[in-house]
């Protein structure tokens, strides 16, 4: 067994880095991390004078050369004691004052060769546990877009959900996604299926309202009218206006001809049903290529 405690000076590490870059091979016993850690002397026995650990025991065993370190304290970082436990008298109690750990660490040092089997099989695992993850990752996707395309096949049979995928929005967007993910309709509140269930029906009177429109009156003029209220929708947010929730109404006479009110007014619950009722023109506007009759001082028959 050969051993021997020495006291490196601190500039040993650069000194053997230079060496290191004129002279790779062979020449040094290395870390399992590659570096290098002590030269080898003619003889072929590492040289403890160039350990770049400082004060080392090096040892050979049955598998070959091993550096012991003793490090220091890891409680009181080599002092010994601190001035913060002074109430309870100076000393560390980690190592009694000495400043080093009572075991020494341990380091096994590998040749050249040796120590670039290990970085490569190293490197080949940690490949090969990486593909692995990526194929786990790539299985669980398929997996979850498997899932997603049968919950579709499996609500393409429910007529709430085909109508929701004919709504623009956000929200119609948001439940949509939500029920492909695997929701259930029971999932969400009862004053969601009620916002869906108004926008299909909103949805539904549009397409199936005629338009083929025309300018009602005149401005100012007061008017009768036979008509579908087909939409009433709040505009704006509610949160920047809480106290004057406007709407948009919007009708179609029975002739085709589109007439919009804004007004504080909701006609949700007459959505899908024909009204009649009396109105001035405000102005004459077009919107998307529609003539729509804007007015004012809307009034629904018999609405209590
Ligand atoms: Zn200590």
């Amino acid at each position: 067994m050969t051993y021997q405690f020495i006291e490196i000076p601190f500039s040993f590490e650069a000194h053997i880095k230079g060496q290191q870059r004129e002279d790779r091979a062979h020449d040094y016993l290395y870390d399992k991390w590659g570096r290098s850690v002590v030269a080898l002397n003619e003889s072929g026995e590492p040289d403890p004078q160039t350990c770049a650990y400082g004060k080392v025991l090096l040892k050979k065993n049955k598998r070959g050369w091993v550096a012991l370190r003793r490090d220091k304290c890891s409680r009181c970082g080599g002092q010994g004691g601190s001035q913060a436990w002074s109430h309870t008298g100076w000393k560390c109690y980690r190592c009694h004052g000495e400043g080093t750990e009572r075991n020494l660490s341990q380091t096994a040092l590998y040749t050249a060769d040796a120590a670039e089997k290990l970085c490569a099989r190293r490197a080949a695992r940690e490949k090969a546990e990486r593909a692995a993850a990526e194929k786990q990752e790539r299985a669980r996707a398929e997996r979850e877009a498997a899932a997603r395309e049968a919950r579709i096949a499996e609500l393409s049979s429910d007529e709430r959900y085909v109508a929701l995928c004919n709504l623009k929005g956000a929200f119609a967007g948001d439940i949509r996604s939500r029920l492909e993910a695997g929701k259930n309709w029971d999932d969400f509140s009862d004053k969601q299926r009620a916002v869906v269930d108004h926008m299909i029906a909103t949805a539904q009177v549009e397409a199936n309202v005629e338009v083929n429109s025309q300018h009602i009156g005149s401005p100012k003029e007061r008017f009768a009218f036979e008509a579908t209220v087909v939409a009433s929708r709040q505009i704006g947010t509610e949160a920047f206006y809480p106290y004057s929730a406007r709407f948009l109404n919007r009708l179609v006479t029975t002739d085709g001809n589109v007439i919009v009110w804004f007004s504080t007014t909701h006609l949700e619950r007459f959505v899908g049903k024909q009204v009649t009722g009396k109105a001035t023109v405000k102005k004459h506007d077009t919107y998307r290529d529609t003539a729509q009759t804007i007015v004012t001082r809307l009034k629904v028959d018999n609405d209590a």
